[in-house]
């Protein structure tokens, strides 16, 4: 089993629930978390979650169609790793896939080697197209970007894909502040940033706060910045 693998969630979209409970077991025997959602609304609500490192995705489903939900997730996540996974295999339909932003088609039948080979290579490139060094220090705070994991002092952490991208943002900017607009731009990818809710942004820096501060309550590292804005301190005052 890989260990690296642990740390990685798969969303599983498939309504057949034979090849789903296969797609599951054999995720799983490779050392993935898996959640499994059978028709498309729900699988937009839980790929943008932020909580996913990869999407396998059936096309015929019910409600929204696979392409529909790629389409979807591309508008408003450009990084996601999705992976097509269709009966449907005409060459028209592959580059309806991947004209959709799918990283990857493979057609049903698939061989289990060759699935997790696919799974394998459109996960690295996705680790390796990610910016900076993949490393946070700040005090007896140690953060692995690309395993979404770190440690504060003994402590262990997890952190989901959102939250790492956060992190990782306001570390590459730390020590300058950053408008929420910003984040939601840089991190989310909306480009008219003053329309969305910036509740978003706080909700997720107040669950970071819980993971990375010693006091949630008086943080240290990652500060408000004037009601406007947060900004990762990496030199204490
Ligand atoms: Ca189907």
């Amino acid at each position: 089993m890989n260990e690296q693998n642990s740390n990685v969630m798969i969303l599983i979209v498939e309504d057949e629930m034979a090849i789903a409970e296969g797609l599951i077991d054999i995720c799983e025997l490779n050392g993935y978390k898996v959640k499994h959602v059978i028709d498309g609304e729900t699988a937009l609500i839980e790929a943008l979650s932020g909580k996913y490192g990869l999407v396998l995705l059936d096309l015929m489903l019910p409600g929204l169609d696979g392409f529909t939900v790629c389409d979807r997730i591309r508008e408003k996540d450009k990084d996601l790793p999705i992976i097509i996974l269709s009966a449907k295999n005409s060459d028209n339909d592959i580059i309806d896939g991947l004209k959709y932003g799918a990283d990857d088609y493979i057609a049903k039948p698939f061989s289990v080697p060759m699935l997790l080979a696919r799974i394998e290579a459109v996960l690295r490139r996705s680790r390796h197209s990610l910016e900076g060094d993949g490393k946070l220090i700040a005090g007896n705070l140690r953060i692995h970007f690309r395993e979404y994991m770190g440690t504060r002092g003994n402590e262990e952490l997890v952190f989901t894909r959102k939250e790492i991208e956060i992190l990782e943002y306001l570390w590459n900017n730390r020590d300058h502040a950053v408008p929420r607009a910003e984040l939601l731009k840089k991190v989310w990818g909306y480009e008219n940033a003053e329309s969305v809710d910036t509740r978003t942004v706080d909700i997720h820096i107040t669950k970071l706060r819980k993971k990375i501060e010693d006091d949630p309550s008086h943080p240290k590292l990652l500060v408000t910045f004037r009601g406007e804005g947060y900004q990762f301190r990496a030199s204490p005052e």
